[in-house]
């Protein structure tokens, strides 16, 4: 029983939809059935008092609404739920009019209509939920008091009327500012979502992706390498004598040589490429669909690219160097396998003398031997 409820509120909903649609999409699901159930009722109600009237409109309410619980699952998700929740407010409100002409149950019609605001608000959001209320209150005060009661087919007392304006005005205003609090609380929480996302992402002293990032962005290459089976590269750089620089000049002066060892790096990338900051001093490149020779001949521009700048320490100006170790990662081997000959190969580049390139595959015969 429970399980069948679960499954119709969820119909509609799927993992890859936002958490706003899905929840909206429920709402949908759980007014129609509401919708559905009540109307229904009531209609069977009519229906016994022989009133065949109501009975007609709030049968055909109910089908209307079971309508616009179908039409989200077939339609597909956002749109769907969209139109089912513009037929649901159609319904509503063409209901909720109805019930004000005829007064519904011994007069007791116009009280359902308090159930139109929130229901406006939180299907429509905030700007066209305020449009369509003030039609939906237009409607209403033309229906309530055009000349000699022509629009009513029942009767209310003069102060019935003027109550139930003022009172579902004032639930429209609340229900409004309810929304567009809601809206905007929505908002921030998203904003500050994506400003905690990227902060973890990124490294605040290079502005580059910092291993989080890196990491990700190589397991996105991996899949990507799965589907179309191309081969990619990566590089680890290592700043050449770095501790001293810090010993000699200090570690803000050492933070300064970062950023430019960085702005060097990112200027000779090509657009494909992604930089992150690995660890301290160490950085690794991503170079998708690229065979381990060609990302060898980007590193070696790379590499001379920072060679030949030179970099302000304490206004006087110095050369910086580092050295990489290259390293193509194919299907058959594993990230950590990569990144280690990735690292192997650095540590070879530092080991024939530093501000050089080597690849993995020069390491081989090596580990042959
Ligand atoms: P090698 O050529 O062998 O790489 O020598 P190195 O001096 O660069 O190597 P080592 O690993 O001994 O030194 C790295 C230094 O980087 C040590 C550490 O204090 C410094 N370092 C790491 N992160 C930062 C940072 O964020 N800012 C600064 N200023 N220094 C850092
Ligand atoms: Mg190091
Ligand atoms: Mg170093």
């Amino acid at each position: 029983m429970l399980n069948a409820l679960k499954k119709f509120i969820e119909l509609g909903t799927h993992k890859s939809l936002s958490d706003d649609v899905n929840r909206r999409i429920r709402v949908v699901n759980m007014f129609s059935a509401v919708g559905m159930a009540l109307t229904f009722i009531l209609g069977f109600r009519a229906l016994f008092a022989q009133d065949i009237q109501l009975t007609f409109i709030l049968l055909t309410a109910s089908i209307l609404f079971a309508i616009a619980y179908k039409m989200q699952a077939t339609i597909g998700a956002k749109r769907g739920s969209f139109i089912s929740a513009m037929v649901i407010i159609a319904c509503l409100m063409s209901l909720m009019l109805i019930l004000v002409v005829t007064g519904g149950n011994a007069g007791t019609g116009p009280l359902w209509i308090f159930t139109v605001p929130p229901v406006t608000m939180f299907f429509t959001g905030f700007r066209r939920g305020i449009l369509a209320l003030t039609g939906f209150i237009s409607l209403v005060v033309i229906v309530l008091f055009a000349p000699d009661n022509a629009l009513l087919t029942t009767e209310y007392s003069f102060e019935f009327k003027t109550r139930l304006l003022y009172s579902f005005i004032t639930v429209s205003f609340l229900s409004a500012f309810y929304e567009y609090s809601r809206q905007r609380s929505y908002n921030t929480a998203m904003y500050l979502s994506e400003q905690f996302e990227r902060q973890a992402r990124y490294d605040p002293l290079t502005t580059l992706l910092n291993r989080r990032g890196g990491q990700q962005q190589l397991e996105q290459e991996l899949s990507r390498m799965q589907r179309n089976n191309k081969p990619f590269s990566i590089a680890l750089a290592d700043i050449d004598r770095f501790k001293s620089i810090n010993d000699t000049f200090g570690h803000d002066a050492g933070d300064e040589v970062l950023k430019q060892v960085s702005d060097a790096f990112s200027r000779r990338l090509r657009v494909q490429d992604s930089l992150s900051r690995w660890g301290g001093e160490e950085f690794l490149f991503i170079f998708p669909e690229t065979s381990e020779q060609d990302a060898k001949n980007v590193t070696e521009q790379i590499r001379e690219n920072l060679s030949a700048r030179s970099i302000p320490i304490n206004d006087k100006h110095h050369q910086v160097t580092s050295s990489f170790g290259v390293c193509e990662i194919t299907p058959s081997i594993t990230l950590t396998t990569a990144l280690n000959l990735a690292d192997q190969a650095l540590y070879q580049a530092k080991n024939n003398g530093r501000n050089k390139v080597c690849t993995a595959s020069e390491l081989k015969p090596k580990a042959h031997d």
